[in-house]
């Protein structure tokens, strides 16, 4: 991968897990690095694993070690394939690569078991009978010990034979679990013999229903790496408690493999929502149309909405990795598309809410071919050639029958310039007789501005955009905007964050005009509209052929906080 966008690590003042790899490295405690990427295919991803990913595979990349891509699939009553499909695409996209390092916690069950029975018989785990209500309250708070359970104390022997029983399926749901046994009395409240196994009669998308008991994330992640040779198991923050149990069954079980939790900083981004649970929620409940719909902070999402793979990693190098818990504006991932797409995206004309200009003097049937550039400040980018005619389309904001004082755009008897095109005066307005809306404006042109400038000399104010009439090519655009209203949508326990979705998210202007170079668009393809925004082709309608286009990211950042707190999508 390479990317003119992203500055070379070595460039890079290495960030505190990088300078752990290099030392280890340095020292020879390890030849070879291994990092890994563990999602529970529980939901697609979203802008937050892009981080871990970048910074998993990154590594992979930087020491050219391997990263695994391990699916943490020990919750069968919440995990389907899709979910692992759409994953592995994410992955691929963001481009990164696992190569042969594909893997499944559950292609450990029989190993996990094993270790389990281990645990047993070193006198380290027991089969459990209180129910899951008991065992929360058994297990004390912070400021009181948790009090130890009446089945602590069973022989191995029994222990042996219950954890066999609860495997083959004899005993019902909720009744019994595998525990470790390790402190009742610990400070940490993670060491109060947590559960190791539970019974669930649920068929799993991989072991069918070979199973019907399922081990627990921390056993089961801790284990799953030591079992793969990872090095630097890399983690959010909110596990750094869970540290002392993931050292606790290496130790206890002696594995080969040590590897070394970190923990760094998760990202927190405003506006949105980053619990899969709470995507979950959006997707179910028909908030959104999907979890790739281009509102969503999802990388299948994004992707939709415009971004490149590129402008996600940028992003994920740019915010960096450290170990204090902060949010970052969802207007620095903006303009990281913004200034990606200033960079590489087409200049286009579209009208967006077209209004009708006839222009009296042009002879009628004639048709110019305007030389437009594809991006003023690359000339490589080259140039089209963009009809011009008698009639045109140009946006209605860009005319006002009472323009006040400021306004610099189109009025009665003022001249703009057209883009590429030539100066216009509106000499008349045509309107409903009905509703009173104008339908059309008459315009006159002058001959000698072709070019853009008055041989006289004189100037004037404004240049607008337009799309001649008979070549347009009518489109839908979708514009976007921001999925909540407020920068925390879970900051009150007491609102649903649902709450705050912005009601104006999503707008579908069903009739813009379209440049006929766009007819050629294909999907996945990205543009400036010019004086709009940054907008990419979604999916092409297979009957006419026409694009779909979805807007990425406005030109300038329209949610810059006002006097009056105001947003102006
Ligand atoms: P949930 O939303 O239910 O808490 P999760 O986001 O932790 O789930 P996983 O599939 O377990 O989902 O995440 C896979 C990996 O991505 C984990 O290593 C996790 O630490 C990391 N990750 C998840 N969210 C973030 C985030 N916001 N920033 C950085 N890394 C994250
Ligand atoms: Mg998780």
């Amino acid at each position: 991968m390479t990317d003119s966008t992203e500055i070379s690590p070595a460039a890079r003042p290495l960030d505190f897990i990088r300078q752990i790899i290099a030392e280890d490295l340095h020292s020879g405690k390890h030849q070879q690095i291994v990092t890994r990427f563990p999602p529970e295919p529980n939901g697609f991803l979203h802008i937050g694993h892009a981080k871990s990913i970048c910074l998993n595979f990154g590594i992979g990349m930087e020491n050219n070690s391997p990263c695994h891509l391990r699916f943490d699939d020990t919750n069968p009553s919440k995990e389907e394939s899709i979910y692992v499909e759409s994953i592995k695409k994410d992955v691929q996209w963001l481009g990164f690569d696992w190569g042969r390092n594909l893997f499944y916690a559950s292609d450990y069950f029989d190993r996990l078991y094993d270790s389990a029975c281990q645990l047993i018989k070193l006198g380290c785990a027991y089969v459990c009978e209180l129910s899951a209500e008991e065992i929360r309250t058994y297990r004390g708070t912070l400021t009181e010990p948790g009090k130890e359970s009446p089945y602590r104390d069973r022989t191995i022997a029994e222990n042996l034979d219950l954890f066999q029983r609860m495997k083959e399926g004899e005993f019902d749901e909720g009744s019994r679990v595998l525990r470790a046994r390790i402190d009742m009395n610990s400070p940490n409240l993670n060491l109060r013999d947590p559960v190791l196994y539970r019974i669930l009669k649920v068929t799993h998308h991989r072991t069918g229903d070979a199973w019907c008991i399922y081990p627990m994330y921390d056993y089961t992640h801790s284990l799953s790496d030591a079992i793969e040779g990872i090095t630097h198991s890399l983690c959010t923050l909110e596990f750094e408690d869970h540290r002392p149990l993931y050292n606790w069954f290496l130790d206890t079980l002696k594995t080969e493999y040590h590897p070394r939790q970190i923990e760094f900083a998760r990202l927190n981004l405003t506006y949105t929502v980053m619990s899969k649970r709470k995507i979950l929620q959006l997707v179910q409940g028909g908030y959104v149309e999907g979890w790739d719909d281009p509102r969503m902070l999802t990388i299948s999402g994004l992707r939709r909405r415009g971004y490149s793979a590129s402008a996600i990693r940028k992003f994920c190098s740019d915010i960096g990795i450290g170990k204090k818990e902060s949010w970052i504006d969802m207007s620095v991932l903006e303009n990281t598309a913004r200034e990606a797409l200033n960079e590489t995206a087409p200049r286009v004309m579209v009208v967006l809410n077209p209004l009708k200009v006839i222009i009296d003097n042009y002879p009628d049937g004639q048709i110019e071919e305007m030389e437009a550039q594809n991006h003023p400040q690359r000339p490589e980018m080259g140039s089209r050639r963009v009809p011009f005619s008698r009639e045109l389309y140009i946006e209605r904001d860009d005319f006002m029958e009472e323009p006040p004082k400021k306004f610099f755009r189109l009025g009665p008897e003022r001249e703009v310039r057209l883009r590429y095109g030539y100066f216009i005066r509106c000499v008349s307005v045509v309107k409903d007789a009905a509703t009173g809306e104008i339908t059309a404006i008459h315009c006159t042109y002058d001959p000698e501005t072709r070019g853009g400038s008055a041989p006289d000399g004189r100037k004037v104010k404004g240049t607008i955009h337009w799309v001649s009439a008979p070549h347009a090519i009518s489109c839908p655009v979708r514009i976007y905007d921001r999925l909540f209203l407020t920068e925390n949508p879970d900051a009150d326990r007491n609102v649903d964050f649902k709450e705050h979705l912005n009601p104006n998210s999503l707008t579908i202007l069903d009739n813009c005009m379209l440049e006929p170079s766009l007819g050629k668009a294909q999907a996945g393809e990205q543009f400036q509209f010019e004086r709009q925004g940054y907008f990419c082709t979604d999916l092409i309608d297979s009957q006419s052929g026409t694009p779909v286009f979805n807007r990425t990211v406005t030109l300038k950042d329209s949610w810059i906080k006002t006097d009056k707190g105001s947003h102006k999508p």
